[in-house]
């Protein structure tokens, strides 16, 4: 497979923008434009790494915005222009065959896009996303407003897409023959003489340019629905003769035992479930098949930190998770509290954020009779858009 690298140009001041600091590192619903858009590429599995450019006054903002980001390489310095920040991304990253050149202020950038850019390099040197240009043209002329024919123009976004070669070869000759304006990549390459594809690109893909840009993104980022989800889980064991169950991790001496598969902890068993609902990731059956005697008798806290781990591996941020136990025997109340503090542990967010409550059955039923335990379950997570 063809090895891409990104090169992310966030190099400029953004004077245009109205803002204190460069736009790329202003916040948009809590994260910073630059994190959106190396998000973009992180998340797109045909991108091999990322090469930020950036400002030397920006050391300490670039740590911020990239904390957690996999796929970056060291980031490098920029130069005077645009043209010559590109130049030191591509220096930095000549092990690589393709690169995407893609600018800091279009964190909207959509897979899809990604995908037809780096496709259009099987076929060709170059390739760019462009929209056909929708708006009339004028242009203002001395004496007075002139129509332009909008057939075949387009507008140019990023990323544009390159064989490595062909664009380090183009920008050296440019430097070399005292070119420093280019203000993309694609008008580079073109002057260089290296034949350009123009695929589709995405109305959504703007770059942050003027302040009214930023505020209409502020203000969509902050309309967003916040992508919370809840799942419910559920579980039953039944009672045989024993000398104890386990609830919620915590084991309490009683008159029967749990049966089941595992230690048959119905609380965590129906909590698991409602994690992996969160993520419509099947249930623990799916998970631990009770036909696998690896996991007879087992704990199940694995069971529950494994859900945890798969619905972060979604960045899935756990807000609270409520258990119920419904039983007649043994007395829930003295453990409620070391059953919290042990979900907490499992899953790795503060007691506060677990409930465990129980009930009896008034004696009818099933649960009534004895003859089980029933737990439910739900659990709340926020997941990052
Ligand atoms: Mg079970």
């Amino acid at each position: 497979m063809t090895s891409i690298c990104a090169i992310i140009v966030a190099a400029g001041r953004g004077s245009r923008t109205g803002l204190d600091g460069p736009k790329q590192y202003a916040k948009l619903g809590g994260r910073c434009v630059l994190t959106q858009t190396l998000q973009a590429f992180e998340a797109c599995s045909i991108v091999s790494a990322i090469q930020v450019v950036i400002h030397c006054d920006d050391q300490k903002n670039y740590e911020a915005a990239s904390a957690g980001l996999k796929k970056l390489l060291p980031p490098v310095v920029g130069g005077a222009t645009r043209q010559a920040s590109v130049h030191a991304g591509l220096n930095a990253t000549q092990t690589y065959e393709h690169v995407l050149i893609h600018d800091a202020a279009r964190p909207f950038v959509d897979e899809a896009t990604l995908r037809r850019v780096a496709e259009a390099l099987n076929s060709h040197q170059g390739a760019l996303p462009a929209l056909p240009v929708v708006d009339s043209l004028k242009r203002l002329k001395k004496t007075g407003v002139e129509s332009v024919d909008r057939h075949n123009l387009f507008t140019a976004q990023t990323p544009q897409g390159f064989h490595h070669k062909a664009i380090t070869d183009a920008h050296e000759a440019a430097v070399a023959e005292g070119r420093h304006d280019f203000t993309d990549d694609a008008a580079l390459a073109q002057w260089a003489g290296i034949p350009v594809a123009l695929v589709e690109g995405a109305r959504t893909n703007i770059k942050l340019t003027t302040a009214q840009d930023m505020e209409d993104a502020m203000k969509n980022a902050a309309a967003a629905l916040p992508d919370i989800r809840v799942g419910h889980g559920y579980d039953t064991h039944i009672l045989v003769a024993g000398d104890h169950v386990t609830l919620c991790g915590v084991k309490i001496p009683h008159t029967h035992s749990l049966h089941g598969h595992s230690d048959a902890d119905v609380g965590l068993h129906a909590l698991t479930d409602a994690l992996l609902a969160t993520i419509g990731d099947g249930d623990i059956g799916d998970h631990f098949p009770p036909s696998d005697s690896k996991w007879r008798g087992a704990a199940s806290d694995q069971f529950l930190s494994h859900a945890a781990k798969l619905v972060r591996k979604k960045n899935g941020q756990i807000n609270h998770v409520d258990v119920t136990l419904l039983c007649e025997e043994p007395k829930i109340g003295p453990h409620k509290a070391a059953m919290r503090d042990k979900i907490s542990q499992i899953i790795k967010i503060s007691a506060d954020r677990v409930s465990v409550k129980a009930t009896t059955n008034e004696r009818v039923g099933f649960i009534g009779r004895q003859e089980g335990i029933v737990a439910l379950a739900t659990a709340t997570v926020v997941f990052a858009p």
